[in-house]
């Protein structure tokens, strides 16, 4: 009946499998990191990984409560348990960014491969619960809107946090006497964001259908979002 609901269900159960798979990974990027902030942020965002799977398990209480057994349209996608499918996106990026991890590089050159597969990672959570809550909001569904914007919120500073630490040191480090490396990593392509963009609460007004403002190399495109900037009036007020 209620496509759109059955759409955010669907979202939801995917996100709750991209952070399942997370907290999976990310003990072992912590071990790998080097740099003692990355090692530092990644342990923090772990602990809040956590946090956020449980944040889900409230969102789909929520979303089910409400119209009982109903089977959405989408619902052959997924079997009743929401872990019964897996999120193939964070599957990738999880695996590529493992693969990068193996081969052999300097411990500068490392850490910015990790903070690459790491902020790879919250960009698709972004967009991903950006767009869960744009659903929301379209539906009226408060409580899980405020949920999925605690997290959007959180996932935002992983990933600004993320950029202070590349931006800060590791890539400059990455790139010294690295140039031998037969062009694996050049730390310099790791500059994700420019300095002084707006800040995560700024961004959450903006970014209501879960464009990630910080999409590397992309600022050129930002602007084709413009005419969907701020069509949810609600965002700005919460
Ligand atoms: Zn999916
Ligand atoms: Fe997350
Ligand atoms: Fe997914
Ligand atoms: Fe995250």
């Amino acid at each position: 009946m209620d496509q759109l609901k059955d759409l955010l269900k669907h979202e939801i159960k995917d996100l709750y499998s991209a952070e399942e798979q997370l907290i999976e990974a990310l003990p072992k990027m912590i071990e790998k990191a080097n740099n003692k902030k990355l090692k530092q942020a990644l342990q923090e965002h772990f602990t809040i990984t956590e946090m956020q799977k449980e944040r889900l398990d409230e969102v789909l209480e929520l979303l089910e409560g409400k119209d009982g057994e109903t089977k959405g349209f989408l619902s052959g996608l997924f079997k009743d348990s929401k872990d019964g499918e897996k999120c193939k996106a964070m599957e990738g990026l999880i695996t590529e960014g493992e693969k990068l991890m193996k081969e052999d590089m300097t411990p500068e050159v490392s850490d910015a491969a990790i903070i690459a597969a790491a902020q790879k990672i919250e960009h698709y959570e972004i967009s991903s619960y950006g767009t869960a809550r744009a659903y929301a909001q379209e539906l009226n569904l408060d409580d899980v809107e405020a949920l999925l914007k605690e997290t959007l919120d959180e996932e935002y500073q992983a990933d600004d946090v993320l950029t202070e630490i590349a931006e800060g040191r590791v890539n400059a480090k990455a790139n010294n006497g690295s140039s031998s490396s037969n062009g694996r990593s050049n730390g310099r392509s790791l500059k994700t964001s420019s300095p002084g963009r707006s800040n995560s609460s700024k961004r959450g007004k903006t970014s209501s259908n879960g464009r990630a403002k910080t999409t590397t190399g992309n600022k050129s495109k930002t602007s084709s979002s413009k005419t969907k900037r701020n069509t949810h009036s609600k965002s700005s007020s919460r």
